[in-house]
């Protein structure tokens, strides 16, 4: 059987990427000696600096106060609904805290349909749980909600939701089947745990038979299995009908993917895997030379010790390491950075020995990955070929494309070609938005490392900040198969860790022309906070580098009043034909069960504005702004 070992050969195998300026990388280091503070922001003739500035002949430009937003205002918050919709939203809120519903909600559901017939069966659901959470069958239908929503100061974020309805088995059967390679299932199997033959590689990073079933323990995401490529094509051909609806229904909008609907999902665990040992490489060889702690865009390895330790280890002669570190590449300042390193993987990969990096348990030199076949090498170049199509599209249109973050397992990976595609796309404005969990340990080396990157190649960083969708699946799979947790250990320190990434890009806003954010949260505090930084720092609403995200059906008492006061805020905006939503639906059941908190402040304040309106009898008027 063929065999190669492209995956790392990512440059080579798509053109994804605009050419790398290391020069200017390491150019700009010079030019910033010892980190220095931050550049000015580069003069804008239109608008003046952050805090008011100049204006375009010379005048003091000063910014209007920011505009105040009550969340606690009922009248406001459902200015936009109809008597009719209150009700709705009421008795929906309200079966969603009926935990013996909710927890048979998919049953509930199939036996409706059974008993009423389908006709019956989509007209109870359009008035009951669909109509609250998708905005439509397709895109011409959902154009209503989405004209309305945006007479209201609220933008959509397109999200096509359907999903396959597969029973657990069925799903881990095709998650084991596409997220193992060939090679691996040549070799057999040697733990219970393990896929067959894939002592070499990490837990975290394998298909593990009883977590075959991602949807499991999941709230708010929508799940792809692989089938085959035909269908990976057809997921792509949705996202571009989405792209265009998007496009077609107003000029700032937005469109979500998900990486594991374009391809098979063994790429993606693999990469993913090869990204963390480099990233565990590099911190090792940081605490050889005594640098183990330092936060991470302050760790600098020194070159010359560096080559040092990789000719011990026998990775590269001395000769060859030196090479690596010279002419116009990396090591110009004499130090070698997390950045810097991860752009070795890029060119250096296609030496074979640095694809061997120390085992520091065994001592062993092992590979960084296993060998793909001729078809998955095809199949990696399809899915990287999908996304440049969809990213191509939506910067042809003007739509930004939200690419959503999933389990860790796939993470690094969907991370770093999300980045790929950033380096291409969002060379002129912010095209390509990443999305960071902050329930992860290691979310604020991440972003500020993103961050650090965009600065010194010269791109706009956009970003989705949530806390993240899959936690008790990602601590119950951690737990079970036996390897550190990789998220937050509470639910404080997830809030804390949400804080910091926020404040840190705030910050970056503050002086940067080129950084926007989501911030997509539920959380009333974090959006109080969002708000009362903006104000501190000089961030003004109208300059829309800080946006908010809500789902559709979900905490309109934020949504709405931000948009009445001026800040860009978006529904996500699921649509999908009835039967074909129902698993999302059941998730959006849970979703609201787990958080009685916020869903009774919901209800209490529907209930405030209904009795409102029948008292003062304006029951059956229109919505209006
Ligand atoms: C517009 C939008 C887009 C989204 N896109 C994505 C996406 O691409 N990827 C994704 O993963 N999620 C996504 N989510 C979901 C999001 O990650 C959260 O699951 C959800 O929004 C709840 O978080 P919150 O900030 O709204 O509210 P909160 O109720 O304040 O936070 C709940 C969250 O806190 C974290 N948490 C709770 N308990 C603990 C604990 N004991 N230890 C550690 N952490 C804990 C979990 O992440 C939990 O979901 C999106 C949400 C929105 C609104």
């Amino acid at each position: 059987m063929a065999s190669s070992t492209r995956p790392l050969a990512l440059r080579a195998a798509c053109s994804l990427r605009a050419p790398r300026c290391l020069r200017s990388t390491a150019a700009a280091r010079q030019e910033q000696p010892g980190e220095p503070a931050r550049p000015p922001p580069p003069p804008d003739p239109e608008r003046g600096s952050a805090r008011g500035g100049t204006g375009p002949r010379g005048t003091r430009r000063v910014q209007p106060p920011p505009p105040a937003v009550d969340f606690g205002d009922p009248r406001e918050a459902f200015r936009s609904k109809s008597s009719a919709e209150l009700v709705r939203a009421l008795v929906v809120l309200r079966l969603c805290a009926l935990e013996p519903l909710v927890a048979r909600s998919r049953q509930l559901m199939n036996l409706s349909r059974k008993l009423l017939g389908q006709q019956r069966f989509e007209q109870l659901m359009k008035m009951t749980f669909y109509g609250q959470f998708v905005a439509g069958e397709d895109q011409e239908a959902i154009k209503p909600l989405i004209q309305r929503n945006r007479a209201f100061g609220v933008g959509s974020v397109l999200d096509y939701s359907v999903e396959e309805d597969l029973t657990p088995e069925e799903a881990e059967r095709k998650e084991m089947d596409s997220c193992t390679s060939a090679s691996e299932k040549e070799t057999g199997a040697r733990s219970p745990y393990l896929s067959p033959g894939a002592a070499q590689r990490e837990k975290q990073y394998l298909a593990h038979r009883e977590f075959g079933d991602r949807r499991d323990r999941v709230i708010s995401a929508r799940t792809y299995f692989y089938a085959d490529e035909t269908k990976c094509d057809q997921h792509m051909d949705t996202f571009l009908r989405c792209i265009e609806a998007s496009g077609g229904s107003s000029e700032d909008s937005f469109s979500a993917i998900k990486l594991t609907a374009l391809g098979r999902p063994q790429f993606l665990l693999q990469f993913s895997e090869v990204l963390m040992k480099w990233r565990k490489f590099f911190h090792q060889m940081a605490a050889e030379q005594g640098k183990a702690g330092l936060a991470v865009m302050e760790t600098k390895l020194e070159v010359k010790k560096l080559q040092e330790t990789l000719a011990n280890l026998g990775i590269a002669t001395k000769a060859e390491s030196q090479h690596w570190f010279t002419g116009e590449d990396l090591g110009v300042s004499g130090t070698v950075d997390l950045l810097d390193w991860n752009s070795l993987i890029d060119s250096r990969t296609k030496l074979s020995k640095l694809l061997l990096i120390p085992n520091m348990k065994t001592g062993q030199l092992e590979p960084l990955l296993s060998h793909f076949t001729e078809e998955e090498d095809l199949q990696m170049k399809r899915m990287l070929q999908r996304m440049d199509v969809l990213a191509t599209r939506a910067l042809e249109l003007g739509v930004r494309l939200m690419v959503d973050a999933e389990q860790t397992y796939f993470q690094p990976a969907i991370s770093r070609l999300t980045l790929e595609m950033q380096r291409k796309f969002n060379m002129e404005k912010a095209v390509v938005f990443n999305t960071f969990q902050c329930y992860l340990k290691e979310a604020y080396d991440n972003v500020t490392m993103d961050v650090e990157l965009s600065r010194r190649e010269g791109w706009h960083f956009g970003a989705k900040l949530v806390r993240g969708a899959y936690m008790e699946q990602e601590q119950a799979r951690a737990a079970q198969v036996g390897y550190e947790d990789p998220l937050n250990p509470t639910y404080e320190k997830t809030n804390e860790m949400y804080q910091r990434c926020l404040d840190y890009v705030l910050e970056e806003i503050k002086y940067s022309q080129k950084i926007k954010v989501m911030v997509a949260s539920h959380n009333e505090d974090t959006v109080t906070f969002t708000i009362r930084r903006m104000a501190e720092l000089g961030i003004h609403p109208s300059e829309k580098k800080v946006y908010f995200g809500q789902l559709l059906g979900m905490c309109d008492q934020i949504t709405f009043p931000l948009g009445q006061a001026g800040y860009p805020v978006y529904k996500y905006v699921p649509y999908g034909p009835v039967n074909e939503v129902l698993p999302y639906l059941s998730r959006r059941a849970l979703e609201n069960r787990g958080f009685m908190k916020r869903a009774k402040r919901e209800r209490d304040l529907l209930w405030s504005e209904f009795k409102r309106r029948l008292i003062t009898g304006s029951l059956f008027c229109n919505p209006s702004h």
